[in-house]
């Protein structure tokens, strides 16, 4: 009963270690990892060892069995040798702190047997449960011959033997389960995390991101007394282009639009697509001179640039910007819509143009 009592406290202290690790380190998935998080990987599971090796499980009264070889299979598994190396140096440093003698040797020697077989069994070509398979025969065999060696007496050696075995089997592959299925849960919430902020045809901000992200550049705008310049777009004469080829080609033209403002805008704006054929970028403290000088830029590149339909046709299009700037405009709120009346400008000035609110009274459009 105690034997089963510890195996479940094992299984515990797995789950909740995994569970708080991949809680804190969600934002770095597991495939793909960097070498700070390899060193953090290899770190958290020898500290997993170190615990387990604590908690070991009760077999008969002088003899116990640790699952310290789990840790180290799911850190081959998931970081590789460099992670791996980090947990057996933490297990083996943590046994001779224990004591010096013939069985912590022996179980240095073992661990540094697994880690070997771990790596050389981690470069085939084999699924993940696969590995975890080949993964814990191996760990299990070796630890079998160290057993064999240290324990005389064949009733304990076989209960040993046979309690390592299925514990080790058990522990390996729930904790690869949970591991994929944690891993996958999070990767889809950044999926979705994604789309929700993101304009599915062009990939930039969509409506709800600009509306976020809007409010937040008001509000450091307001609290730093900085400048901010705020531009709305708008594609000259779309509908023709959607009745002569097709909405199909409209979108293909949207998204060659899209690229273009990304390319053009700097690394703090924030371009959106905020609806059909309109964009918007805020530009964070940002005087009004260089706002036009944004504009006109984009324009111009629009107005040059050769629009590629599927059919390899090429077609030119142009594109109307009304800019609004704040402190121009006494209260930012209204920034969005006085960018608007801007464009309305630009549009009846016969498009292709820029204006900026502050001048619609002076006339001056480029
Ligand atoms: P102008 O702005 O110069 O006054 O003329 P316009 O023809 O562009 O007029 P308006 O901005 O009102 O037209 C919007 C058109 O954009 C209507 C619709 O055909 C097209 N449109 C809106 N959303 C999409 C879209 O997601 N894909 C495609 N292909 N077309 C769209
Ligand atoms: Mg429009
Ligand atoms: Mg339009």
């Amino acid at each position: 009963m105690q034997t089963f009592k510890d195996f479940l406290i094992n299984i515990s202290l797995l789950t909740s270690f995994l569970f708080l690790y991949t809680q804190l380190y969600k934002r770095h998935p597991l495939e793909k990892i960097q070498l700070p998080m390899k060193i953090v990987m290899g770190a958290s599971a020898g500290i997993l060892g170190v615990i387990l090796m604590n908690f070991s499980i009760q077999v008969t009264e002088e003899t116990i069995i640790d699952l310290r070889n789990i840790p180290l299979i799911l850190s081959v598994l998931y970081g590789g040798w460099l992670p791996g190396l980090i947990t057996t140096v933490f297990i083996v440093v943590f046994r001779f702190l224990i004591g010096f003698n013939i069985s912590s040797i022996a179980a240095a020697i073992l661990i540094a047997t697994m880690y070997i077989g771990f790596v050389l069994i981690k470069r085939k070509q084999m699924s993940l449960y696969n590995k975890t398979f080949w993964f814990t025969l191996y760990s299990c065999i070796t630890s079998t011959i160290v057993f064999i060696y240290l324990i005389q007496d064949l009733v304990v050696l076989v209960r040993i033997v046979v309690l390592f075995w299925t514990s080790s089997f058990f522990a390996a592959f729930a904790m690869v389960y949970l591991l994929n299925y944690l891993r996958q849960s999070y990767a889809l919430l950044k999926q979705y995390e994604e789309a929700s902020t993101t304009d599915f045809l062009t990939g930039l901000g969509n409506v709800r991101q600009f509306d976020e992200m809007y409010n937040q550049v008001l509000q450091q705008t307001i609290e730093k007394k900085e400048e901010l310049s705020f531009m709305m777009l708008d594609i000259d004469y779309f509908k023709r282009v959607n009745d002569t080829y097709g909405h199909k080609e409209g979108d293909e033209i949207l998204k060659q639009i899209s690229a273009i403002l990304k390319y053009q805008a700097r690394s703090f704006d924030f371009v959106s697509r905020n609806g059909g054929e309109e964009f918007s970028i805020v530009m964070p403290d940002t005087p009004v001179e260089k706002a036009k000088q944004l504009a006109e830029r984009i324009r111009i590149e629009v107005e040059q640039n050769q629009f590629i339909l599927t059919t390899e046709q090429s077609i030119n299009i142009t594109i109307s910007i009304g800019i609004s700037h704040y402190p121009t405009v006494q209260d930012p709120i209204h920034l969005i819509h006085f960018a608007d009346q801007a464009l309305y400008k630009s549009k009846s000035a016969g498009r292709n143009c820029v204006t900026v609110y502050q001048s619609i009274e002076n006339n001056i459009n480029s």
